[in-house]
């Protein structure tokens, strides 16, 4: 039997890692710093040392590897460097523990590889702001070392072997996995086939397909199937919003029922503050009593977890039992879990954002995973926000008011350099022509003496200064990876006086060079979603491989199904409003007299859909009508749609774009037609027109027009109209209602199994 592997650092925190877990607002050095302080110690040595020295060691049915940091073999020392922020005293015992646990374990590897007696250990802990080295060294025998290694890895090994046995079965049974439904629906096949492919051949894949051919179970069941051909480690079903997981998870129940028993482990990963029990606490054991104990009682909460899974799902309910039963913070276990899962099921972000949870674990264990992106359209405008700044003015006056007398220095130095910036400002809204590199030294140094000063005072909480340390922080990350990719504007803010200041922002534009590099990290991809048209919008803005796959999966309805006119006598532009409202407002009386039932009619804002609303109630209020409102709740949004029901009659006035133009499922008579009343194109504003102008500079070919403003809106208007067809039985009218839905570069983007009307008078 293969032996199973595990790296040095993830042997360690398993066997070694006991206390408390602290996530106390300490310093600590970011991924750049860390390897910046790294390359700086190994040059500082010898030509001789050896750095990055590859080492693994067996034992049993385990392989050990990892890379310790450096040898100098003249010297026979052993070195492990650990970077940090403050004051070293403030490293906790257990983190101090696991290091040596680290080095111990190289230190044993290293002398059964070169037949050494004895070496010299070393721990080097480099202070990222002082740039100083303080060496911790003892001298080991190598006999003692390896009764070391040897006790951490037999604690591990009935693990490794369990493991490596779930393993085994899950593959059996993933090879035998039938379809659960017993046959495809119509155009599922095909979906289906095409994933299978592109993770047997480790390409990304791009699949439009249409709603209601069960795009959910069509995607996670062949690669579920691919699994063990390809040795895929894992499977992450991303998703945009929290309804997308609860599909996945459905699916996932889905399979599992229909087999009996499927031992397939998967997780639901959701964010901290809904899985966090004490919101009042912090993440420490002073506080919580979740965190505190948390790694001497993690062993006994993991074994549980995953005899759980094996026969149900581990969501949210099923993980906070378990986390609650043991006494363990659910959130923090759910991230442990990922390690022993086979399908992880949560948001984008956990996969695709700066430092995602996924990503960072997948490179770590160099696990082979497939992607699933559910609903990819959202990818676009969700990697443009993890991959933005901004850093509002307001805030660091608020942290000025808030802060210790040992912080203002720095603070007033950049509130100096934040108003040099706004005195250089002459119009609103400008976009700079780089980074403003004073600015950014000035939020640098205020970053040390933050991260300094909670060093030396770790129980202190101030909100607001910590509100603006995060806010900082990624604002400096970002800055360190500025590219053409991103704008550096500044908005001022708009209330007329002097000192409101402003707001400062790297603004990604196109997130594709970050987001390429997640893509070639996993086996596959798979994008999918009922609108992603035209592909090369969304490739060259996402960053997908050259040889990225696609398939356009054809609707199950026909062409009857779904009337569909253009109003072109009505123009929605901002200037023709007003005089577009009495046509639209007759147009769809004329329909719903016609053919009485539930229709939604979408606008481009709320201002738009009062306007329109107003004037068909005063003109036809024996027709019941409803409108969304500005920021409904979850339940009220549920509550809007359940007055849908097959026997109501009447319009629903909603917002483009916004809850109710993509996932509501309204089959049948519950919704029987749609009014558009919009292109969808985004607002003509400063900021919208300065994407548009970095677009055509980095794409050329006068893209920018249509990356920003046509895609996106006719990409929001097949999703609303993707409403009203929704099973091959529905039947329904759409209304198009604009003259420029008449033009031939907007209905080549309308899905191709629409036979739109001729122009003229819908
Ligand atoms: S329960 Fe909440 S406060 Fe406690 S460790 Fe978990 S996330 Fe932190």
């Amino acid at each position: 039997m293969k032996p199973y592997t595990v790296a040095v650092r993830a042997l360690c925190e398993f066997t070694a890692k006991q206390g408390d877990l602290d996530l106390r607002f300490t310093p600590a050095p970011s991924a750049q710093e860390g390897i910046e302080g790294h390359a700086l110690v190994a040059s500082r040595r010898p030509a001789h040392y050896q750095a990055e020295l590859a080492l693994s060691g067996q034992y049993q049915d385990l392989l050990v590897r990892g890379r310790a940091d450096g040898f100098d073999a003249q010297l026979g020392r052993l070195e492990e460097v650990k970077t940090f922020k403050g004051k070293i005293e403030r490293i906790p015992e257990n983190h101090r523990l696991l290091h040596w646990a680290q080095l111990k374990v190289y230190g044993a590897m290293l002398c059964r590889a070169q037949g050494l007696a004895e070496v010299e250990l070393a721990l080097v802990y480099f202070n990222i702001g002082s740039q100083q080295e303080t060496l911790l060294c003892e001298r080991h025998a190598a006999a003692d070392l390896q009764v070391f290694f040897e006790t951490l890895c037999g604690r591990f090994l009935a693990w490794a072997q369990q493991e490596l046995a779930h393993r085994g079965q899950r593959d059996e049974a993933l090879s035998a996995l039938a379809f659960p439904h017993g046959d495809f629906r119509p155009g599922q096949r095909d979906l289906s086939t095409a994933v299978y492919r592109a993770a047997q051949t480790g390409r990304c894949l791009m699949a439009q397909a249409p709603t209601g051919i069960g795009k959910t179970v069509g995607t996670i069941f062949p690669l579920l199937k691919a699994c063990p051909g390809q040795q895929l480690d894992k499977v992450f079903f991303l998703t945009a919003k929290s309804a997308g997981r609860g599909l996945a998870l459905e699916a996932l129940h889905l399979l599992k029922k229909s087999v009996g028993k499927l031992p397939l482990r998967a997780l639901e990963l959701v964010a901290r503050d809904k899985a966090c029990e004490h919101p009042d606490k912090a993440c420490h054991g002073e506080s919580c009593p979740l965190a505190q104990g948390f790694y001497d009682r993690l062993g006994a909460a993991r074994a549980a977890a995953v005899t759980v899974s094996t026969d149900g799902l581990l969501d949210r309910g099923a993980l906070r039992e378990v986390a609650l039963a043991h006494s363990v913070c659910p959130y923090y276990l759910s991230q442990e879990l990922v390690r022993w899962s086979d399908v992880v099921v949560g948001d984008y972000n956990y996969y695709f954002d700066v430092s995602a949870l996924l990503h960072g674990l997948t490179q770590a264990n160099q696990w082979r995973v497939a992607v699933l992106v559910d609903e990819a359209h959202n990818l676009v405008e969700r990697g443009r926000k993890m991959y933005t700044a901004e850093l509002d003015q307001a805030s660091l006056r608020a942290a000025r008011l808030a802060a210790p007398p040992a912080l203002k220095k720095a603070l007033d130095r950049l509130h100096r350099q934040w108003n040099e910036l706004n005195k250089a400002q002459l119009s609103p809204y400008q976009v700079l022509d780089g980074l403003p590199l004073k600015f950014v030294a000035s939020l640098q140094l205020l970053n040390s003496a933050l991260a300094d000063y909670q060093a030396e005072h770790p129980t202190e909480v101030n909100a607001a200064l910590q509100v603006f340390y995060f806010e900082a922080l990624h604002f400096t990350r970002m800055a360190e990876l500025f590219g053409p990719h991103s704008l550096c504007d500044v908005s001022k803010a708009d209330t007329g006086l002097a000192r409101a200041g402003s707001v400062l922002c790297l603004r990604n534009v196109l997130p594709a060079p970050f987001l390429g590099p997640r893509f070639t990290a996993a086996r596959t991809t798979i994008l999918f979603s009922a609108t992603l048209q035209p592909m090369a919008y969304f490739a060259d803005i996402l960053g997908l491989p050259a040889d990225t796959a696609w398939v356009d999966v054809a609707a199950p309805f026909e062409a009857d199904q779904l009337q569909v006119s253009v109003a072109a006598h009505i123009s929605t532009r901002y200037q023709q409003r007003q005089a577009s409202l009495p046509a639209i407002v007759e147009l769809m009386a004329r329909q719903f007299q016609a053919q009485p039932g539930n229709y939604l009619a979408f606008f481009s804002s709320h201002d738009y859909l009062q306007e329109a609303a107003a004037l068909f109630e005063s003109l036809h209020g024996q027709i019941s009508i409803s409108k969304q409102t500005r920021r409904m709740t979850e339940q009220e949004q549920q509550a809007f749609l359940s007055r849908l029901t097959p026997d109501s009659l009447g319009i629903a006035f909603v917002v483009l774009g916004g809850s109710f133009g993509e996932a509501v499922d309204l089959p049948g008579k519950r919704l029987i037609g749609a009014f558009i009343a919009t292109l969808g194109l985004p607002q003509v504003n400063p900021v919208n027109e300065q994407i548009k102008l970095r677009l055509d500079q980095l794409m050329g070919g006068g893209a920018g027009y249509n990356y920003t403003y046509l895609y996106p809106g006719l990409q929001k208007v097949v999703q609303a109209a993707g409403r009203v067809i929704r099973t091959v039985s529905d039947q329904g009218v759409l209304h198009l209602m604009d003259d420029r839905f008449g033009r031939r570069e907007v209905q080549a983007l309308l899905p191709r199994w629409w036979q739109v009307a001729p122009g003229g008078r819908s």
